[in-house]
């Protein structure tokens, strides 16, 4: 018999209240650190900034500029609208090179990288297969025809840019790059930076499981943040203290559909173009908010053995990786730091 079932969910990793702190701004007196909070809808998700400062006019001028930050890059970096940059570069796939801005072409750049770091299982040319599956609009298994036609086109290998130019070209029609694998942790990097700009001391910006955290709280050692479980929900694997650092979760409970007993998950493997089958979920901590979002999904892909082994040889990268067994798996510079929720 078939089943059939969608399921979306967006809390991958929870921000834990600010409980040190007690209450709202206004009840504090004005030597306390004020914070201003506030959520909003961006790039498709709820985006929650919070500010903490010594006067609440600054924490509440940093929580806006965070915002405007947040909506000028959705602007820059979508592909959905057909006047932003990648749009353009897309357009032109098969027919000539685009400049693009110097922020666009660097943000590409990374990505590239982080393709190179984990062997193409982080694939910003991946759009053609994501789209034969649209895992949540259409609970189907796209034909193995299908999906094998589209190899040459997510072939990230066959991008050319030109760092010179500041160009980027698209060898085949029909090839697209999309950096919404990156996005939110790119978002959340550059909201940290005009919070900091306005004069917060301190803050986290999550856009829903990608969260940047800066700065220090009184009493307390870091912001923490609590990692789901990648099969019950409600409850957490562990808890962290997030200092000057970024977090960022990719699992396979986010979007999927079952079919006679079997998850499809919107985490594709670039080599077969099946959901990727290594792990439930990967947690990814980093310095900057784009490498945890764009490692999280290339781990995810990897697999526990060799996402592991990669995280330890990465200079300020640590991860938690669930495996399909369910077993949890926490790399070296993180044993001590994973509370217990
Ligand atoms: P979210 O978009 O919820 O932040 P992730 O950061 O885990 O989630 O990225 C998953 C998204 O990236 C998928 O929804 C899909 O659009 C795209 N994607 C799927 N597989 C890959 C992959 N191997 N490499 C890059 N992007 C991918
Ligand atoms: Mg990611």
């Amino acid at each position: 018999m078939k089943t059939s079932q969608s399921s979306i969910s967006f809390l991958a990793i929870v921000v834990l209240p600010l409980v040190m702190l007690g209450g709202c701004a206004e009840l504090q007196p004005s030597s306390q650190p004020m914070i201003a909070k506030r959520t909003q809808m961006h790039m498709g998700t709820l985006v929650t900034v919070t500010a903490v400062a010594f006067d609440t006019q600054v924490s509440d001028r940093a929580v806006q500029a965070a915002f405007d930050e947040i909506k000028r890059l959705e602007g820059l970096l979508s592909t959905w609208r057909s006047d932003s940059e990648l749009s353009q570069v897309n357009a032109e796939a098969g027919r000539r090179s685009v400049q693009v801005s110097r922020e666009t072409f660097d943000l590409v750049v990374r990505s590239l990288d982080m393709a190179q770091l984990t062997r193409g299982g982080f694939n910003i040319a991946l759009g053609p297969a994501i789209e034969a599956w649209s895992v949540t609009e259409r609970p189907q298994v796209p034909d193995e025809h299908v999906l094998e036609q589209l190899k040459p086109l997510v072939d990230w290998t066959t991008i050319q840019i030109d760092k010179k130019l500041q160009t980027i070209y698209l060898p085949y029609k029909g090839m697209r790059i999309d950096v919404g694998g990156v996005g939110k942790g790119y978002a959340a990097d550059r909201a940290v930076e005009v919070m900091k700009r306005a004069g917060a001391k301190g803050g986290v910006v999550a856009l829903s499981g990608d969260i940047k955290a800066f700065g220090v709280l009184s009493e307390r050692k870091g912001f923490p943040v609590g990692i789901r479980h990648p099969r019950e929900e409600g409850t957490l694997i562990g808890i962290i203290d997030l200092h000057d650092e970024a977090v960022s979760t990719a699992g396979d409970y986010e979007r999927f559909f079952e079919r006679d007993g079997v998850r499809y998950h919107h985490i594709l493997d670039p080599r077969t173009l099946q959901p990727a089958r290594g792990c439930q979920s990967v947690t990814v901590i980093a310095k900057d908010g784009t490498t945890a979002d764009g490692l999280d999904t290339g781990i995810f892909v990897l697999g526990p053995e060799s996402g592991m082994a990669l995280v330890e040889r990465l200079p300020d990268v640590e991860a938690i990786i669930v495996d399909a067994n369910g077993t949890l798996r926490v790399s070296s510079g993180l044993r001590d730091r994973l509370g217990v929720p």
